[in-house]
């Protein structure tokens, strides 16, 4: 067997890493029995050693060499032979869908001879120059590296000088002459002719292929995606097929349901006389599969049969892309399909009723992230007026956004933090960046299958494309509606991608269906039901408890309606603000003990108040209250603003102010270079005399209030910033006074629990000592990722980040995906250490990382009892807890 090259006879999905998911699916449909041309893969073996020798993997030559003959064999012709050529299509194909991100050649094997050869066999010269003419270009461009831009523009202006409204009005003589016009590009440009030799171009497009996995665009896509950038892609070498021989020809791309919805049956477009590739670039527009029905019964029904083969053996959807070569149907690719949000639930629930998976494999199909896009705002329909345009409805959502009209401004323009929207008659490729910064993308070529339809709805991107209404001129950077209405750059519209229509001006938002049924609302709509049957689900299999951060009732209420299992952290600097913050100020602040008592004293009622209220809301659940954690800063008066105005005061003779110049001297003497890593935390508590005292003082006397009132209030009382055991020791003991004086007052004893936050490096290496004195452990992995990393959480994300994640140094914020070696480390070190020490020793999360889904599944494994997040967050959490504990 040979070392880099598979027969597709040999392959099949199990390989995907060596064979890549094209090269692994055509082998599966081989072994499926479905009519594939036949051909073999390159593995990604051989990229890789490519890319890291940037020599040709020795003995790959010889190898193709003899696959090829077999190739040529089974055909009974060689590849360009003279009279008779065999072609060859060679396309990229990774591990993992890159949508149109590499390279592709299609039509290797013709020369000036061989298309003599090809109009005979074919018996359309027409066709024959076409196919040349499409290599010409498409080697010239990606082995040879000529501009696209400059084959499209002599293109153009033949069209222009035909006359043609598109190249299928151009005949033979035309391509002939265009074909001369490349050969000339390309040795004007780069002073080599284009190669005759069939066997060398077929050497140079898989080393092309092999070279295009480094493409600045691909590089771009997999950072996006996650995917790692040392797979390297497969090579497909495949028999050509041919939509393009005339009317009883065509190529199509269709999905066994529809991927924006997720409706059963066969969905997809066809275009009659062509290729492939000019389905997927949208640059003419498809029609509905059903014309092909019309147009050629028989392969259609042999479609739809194949398409159910596929979809029972995958068990999901796929996608399809075929090419019916004069009556014959070929398939030419298949793959799990992207598809949206909303289709994701609506399949896995489908598939789950049908008996083809389990309602676990349900659950694995569907994701946090998927349904955190669920629950975004849908546009107001009772504020909607009349849309400008329709378009195809190809990713659904609302977006507003300033329109732009290329891919570089909607960057620049996303830079400096403005929302837009990129308009383009079509999308290719080069055009990523500037949807990855768009809110929404709206062409005027193009259907559900085209380049901006996929790549957006991989991305969860509002898209609406082929809005044949509207007319793009990208040049004038401006769009015209079919009503006259012209929308230039920097014209905010809003796009609607369920409905396919664009609006002008900005749409109010509302809540989305899914968004109000969580919130206990309506509960109608197939794709809600299957919301709640994976949360079910969910909920039946996760280990993982699921609590929310959150400070006002309101909040809470929320968080509870979202099956909150309690509040796993109340910030209650966050209970400060507003007028209460100069109570905080005279606190702080305060020169004797009778100023600092006032303070507190003015503060107690309202503190209780605030805590009652949370605990009513969550009646029978769990509480968690933190003390007070602010950084000083935060509650003092701007010190630049005071000094500012002290001397301001002073420099015009006047007295400054005597309250401004004491409160001046109080803040020059608090103030702190470094506030995150200041007097905040635990450390307020012990320098603050009473401080403890008052707020632990205000949860008892609420949890005494509701108790009377006949509720089972649950109460936790919580420690920040704890670096030393004896710092907690310190402060459990003024927690626990405290508790006993309340209860002995009441005569309700008071219960609560005391713990501890995790989020300095020190409290986690020390745990076994902390869990002595703690009953819980809530990491904070906000500042446990701060202190850790050394980064200024408040200000490192803006300066440089961007740089880093440009250089790789990690794929994602640590603040967002809780980075697994180092902060993950310390957080397993202290579960395991706190364990040992306090077996019943409760562990959970509270930093924002406890709403992130990759972060949740870590969570998971190092064995937390729960996770708390934002209250929106809390289904996105107690699905992908569910899904870690697959
Ligand atoms: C944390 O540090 O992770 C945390 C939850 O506390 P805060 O964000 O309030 O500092
Ligand atoms: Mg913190």
């Amino acid at each position: 067997m040979d070392h880099y090259v598979y027969d597709f006879r040999n392959g099949g999905r199990e390989l995907a890493g060596l064979l890549g998911g094209k090269g692994a699916n055509l082998a599966e449909m081989v072994r499926l029995g479905l009519p594939v041309p036949p051909g073999f893969i390159v593995t990604t073996e051989a990229c890789r050693t490519f890319l890291t020798t940037s020599e040709e993997p020795a003995g790959l030559a010889a190898e193709v060499s003899r696959h090829l003959t077999a190739l040529e064999t089974t055909a009974g012709r060689r590849l360009g032979q003279a009279d008779d050529p065999l072609l060859v299509s060679v396309r990229s194909g990774a591990r993992f869908s890159m949508p149109g991100m590499m390279e592709t050649v299609l039509d290797i094997g013709l020369n000036d001879d061989s298309v003599l050869g090809l109009a005979e066999v074919s018996g359309s010269e027409r066709f024959a120059w076409d196919s040349y003419r499409r290599l010409v270009q498409m080697y010239g461009s990606t082995v040879m590296g000529v501009g696209q831009a400059l084959f499209d523009e002599a293109m153009t202006s033949l069209r222009k000088a035909r006359d043609a409204p598109d190249d299928l009005h151009l005949d033979a003589s035309d391509l002939a002459r265009l074909v001369e016009t490349y050969k000339r590009l390309i040795r004007d440009g780069t002073g080599r002719d284009f190669p005759q030799s069939p066997a060398e171009q077929l050497r140079q497009a898989i080393l092309a292929v092999f070279r295009s996995w480094n493409a600045e665009r691909a590089r771009l896509y997999r950072r996006r995606e996650h995917i790692p950038d040392d797979l390297g892609t497969a090579v497909t070498v495949q028999r050509m097929v041919f939509g393009n021989l005339g009317p009883d020809s065509g190529s199509g791309v269709a999905f066994t349901r529809d991927p924006a919805t997720g409706r059963p049956g066969l969905y997809g477009d066809y275009l009659p006389n062509a290729q492939g590739e000019d389905v997927v670039s949208g640059a003419r527009n498809a029609v509905p599969l059903a014309e092909l029905e019309r147009l050629d019964p028989r392969s259609y029904r042999r479609l739809r049969d194949h398409a159910q083969t596929l979809e029972r053996h995958y068990r999901d959807l796929c996608d399809i892309e075929f090419t019916v070569e004069r009556g014959t149907l070929w398939m030419l690719q298949t793959r799990v399909g992207k598809r949206t949000a909303e289709a994701a639930f609506a399949i896995a629930a489908e598939l789950v009723d049908e008996g083809l998976i389990g309602a676990d494999e349900g659950l694995a199909r569907v994701s946090g992230d998927g349904l955190a896009r669920l629950m975004f705002p849908r546009f107001d329909a009772t504020a909607v007026g009349d849309p400008i345009a329709h378009g195809v409805p190809a990713s659904p959502g609302a977006a507003v956004g300033a329109a732009v009209f290329d891919s570089a401004e909607a960057a620049r323009r996303a830079a400096a933090g403005e929302k837009v929207v990129l308009v383009r008659e079509e999308t290719t490729p080069d055009d990523l960046p500037g949807m990855v910064a768009a809110q929404a993308v709206l062409t005027g070529r193009g259907g559900k299958t085209s380049h901006a339809a996929v790549v957006a709805r991989g991305m969860g991107k509002v898209c609406v494309c082929g809005a044949q209404d509207i007319t793009v001129d990208a040049e004038a950077r401006r769009f015209t509606a079919r009503d006259g209405t012209v929308v230039e750059e920097g014209t905010v519209i809003s796009v609607e991608g369920s409905a396919g229509a664009v609006y002008l001006g900005a749409v109010p938002l509302v809540a989305s269906a899914t968004m109000r049924s969580l919130e206990g609302g309506e509960q109608d709509g197939s794709v809600v039901a299957a919301v709640r049957r994976a949360l079910e689900h969910a909920d039946a299999v996760r280990r993982l408890e699921v609590r929310a951060n959150a400070d006002t009732p309101q909040d809470a209420a929320r968080a509870r309606r979202f099956g909150a299992q309690g509040i796993g952290l109340c910030r209650t600097e966050h209970m400060f603000l507003g007028e209460r913050r100069e109570l905080v100020e005279d606190m702080i602040l305060a020169r004797t003990d009778a100023e600092r008592d006032r303070a507190l004293a003015a503060l107690l009622p309202l503190q209780r108040k605030d805590f009652a209220g949370l605990l009513e809301v969550m009646d029978g659940l769990p509480v968690t209250i933190r003390l007070l954690d602010p950084p000083l800063h935060e509650f003092l008066p701007d010190r630049i603003a005071l000094a500012v105005r002290v001397a301001v005061a002073e420099a015009t003779g006047r007295p400054p102010d005597a309250h401004d110049v004491e409160l001046l001297g109080a803040v020059n003497r608090m103030h702190e270079e470094n506030p995150m890593l200041g007097l905040r935390g635990v450390r307020l508590g012990l320098v603050v005399p009473g401080l403890v005292a008052m707020q632990v003082r205000a949860i008892a006397e609420a949890v005494v209030e509701r108790t009377r009132a006949g509720a089972s209030p649950r109460a936790e009382i919580m420690v920040p910033l704890v670096g030393a055991v004896e710092e907690l020791r310190l402060a459990r003991e003024e927690v626990e006074r405290v508790l006993a004086e309340v209860g002995a007052e009441t005569g309700v004893p008071v219960r609560c629990p005391v713990g501890t936050m995790i989020e300095l490096p020190r409290a986690a290496l020390t745990a076994g000592r902390i869990a002595k004195e703690a009953e819980f452990f809530s990491f904070g992995t906000n500042d446990l990722t701060q202190t850790t990393w050394g980064f200024s959480r408040d200000d490192v994300e803006a300066a440089f980040f961007p740089a880093y994640l440009d250089k790789g140094v990690f794929p994602t914020s640590p603040f967002e995906t809780l980075d697994p070696e180092g902060v993950g480390r310390l957080v397993r070190i202290a579960v395991e250490e706190g364990r040992a020490a306090r077996p019943d020793l409760q562990t959970g999360v509270c930093g924002e990382h406890g709403g992130d889904p990759e972060s949740i599944h870590f969570f998971h494994t190092a064995g937390l009892d729960y996770v708390s997040c934002s209250p929106f967050r809390v289904p996105v959490a107690r699905l992908e807890a569910g899904r870690a504990a697959l």
